[in-house]
């Protein structure tokens, strides 16, 4: 439907667990999905829910290798817990949990179809926030990630003839990402995260460039511990909007994890809810289909807030700050203390800040140095 938006969704997500100590909590999208209707965000035939499918088997095998899909599928129905330490599966970080293979298909499943909706159903926006296993390889877990959606959604894009610019703002370096399209011109991957200097998954400096055809189409931004929406939004403007004006794609594909978020607690990035509604905007602003996924985010309560302010930008719908007194209830008994949607303003120590602000200047004149020309890009000309 013509400039519509589609939220993929399925009640099924809230039948599985990683498990309790686990900090991937599936509770994270029924929260996001029930606050968004809360706010009276899911308005059709403009805002419209579809339910998130699973993935057929012969679209995970475009991308991951079959002995691996057989293990992950024959694990995930044993009735006693399994283990393959070469793939990745079992371990504290991935465990192999009653109907993981359903579930990896359902993350897979629904980014397909948010793509799908983006190409074929005319859909402005489609976000899937049960989508953005960045970290998954060919034939290993990684990051609790089994199956990479991002991947596969976006080859389903280039066998459409289809170029793709693809953002990732997640926490993490999107490894497995870059990782599958690093020797194609025909996917621009752009990931913005906290350094790999000691930080999962390792990866992500700015000299990861690409190889042969590919070379200058992986762009890394790494942050220093304790970046701030000052840092990110100028990384933003900088180096994400040029480039996806200089290569000029079809389709803009982003994972937007909020593990940045100043008080998620896996990371040491200091984002606020600021920094993703600006990330957020500039992406509508360029009026490209836009496939949006979710992806990491340790504190369920963030990720529900943060994904609905992004979801009213793609409705165009504008929300107010303070949260209805029976949302603020429920968010209170998850921890939260505060009645607002939105994070206060809030930037790092001026120590932190400084660090973090000349090695962002060195990798973003590394950047323009090295990828610019190759786009035919003047720095400093920002659209
Ligand atoms: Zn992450």
């Amino acid at each position: 439907m013509k400039d519509s938006c589609a939220l993929i969704y399925s009640s099924r997500f809230s039948g599985f667990s990683y498990g309790e100590e686990h900090p991937f909590k599936v509770l994270r999208y029924r929260l996001t999905y029930d606050l968004i209707r809360e706010l009276g965000l899911l308005a059709p035939p403009e805002a419209r829910v579809v339910e998130c499918p699973r993935a057929p088997e012969e679209a995970l095998l475009s991308y991951h290798d079959a002995d691996y899909l057989k293990t992950l599928k024959e694990f995930s129905r044993a009735a006693t817990p399994r283990a393959n330490f070469l793939y990745g599966l079992g371990d504290v970080e991935n465990p192999v949990f009653p109907g993981v293979y359903e579930w990896s298909r359902l993350g897979c499943g629904g980014t397909l179809e948010a793509a799908r909706q983006v190409v074929e159903e005319n859909c402005r926006v489609a976000f899937n926030v049960a989508g953005g296993y960045h970290h998954a390889h060919r034939a290993k877990a990684s990051g609790f990630s089994y199956l990479n959606d991002a991947v596969v959604a976006i080859l389903s894009l280039l066998e459409r003839g289809l170029r793709v610019a693809y953002v990732d703002i997640d926490a993490h370096h999107g490894d497995g990402v870059q990782e599958a399209f690093y020797d194609t011109d025909q996917v621009l991957t752009i990931s913005l995260h906290e350094t790999g200097d000691d930080f999962f998954p390792q990866t992500g400096f700015t000299h990861e460039l690409g190889r042969n055809a590919g070379y200058g189409y992986s762009i890394n931004v790494p942050f220093s511990a304790h970046a701030d929406d000052l840092i990110f939004e100028q990384a933003f403007r900088r180096i994400v909007l040029p480039l996806i004006e200089g290569y000029r794609p079809d389709v803009l594909v982003t994972q937007l994890g909020v593990d940045s978020l100043r008080t998620d607690p896996l990371t040491r990035l200091e984002c606020t809810t600021g920094a993703i509604e600006y990330a957020a905007r500039s992406f509508a602003g360029t009026g490209l289909p836009w496939v949006a996924l979710g992806g990491g985010g340790y504190d369920e309560v963030n990720v529900a807030r943060t994904w609905t302010l992004v979801w009213a930008i793609m409705a165009g719908i504008e929300v107010p700050d303070r949260l209805p007194g029976r949302v603020v209830r429920r968010l209170k008994e998850l921890g939260y203390a505060s009645d607002l949607l939105r994070d206060e303003p809030r930037l790092a120590h001026p120590d932190d800040f400084a660090r973090a602000q000349a090695n962002l200047e060195q990798h973003l004149a590394f950047l323009e140095r090295r990828v610019f020309p190759l786009f035919g890009l003047t720095p400093g000309e920002t659209p």
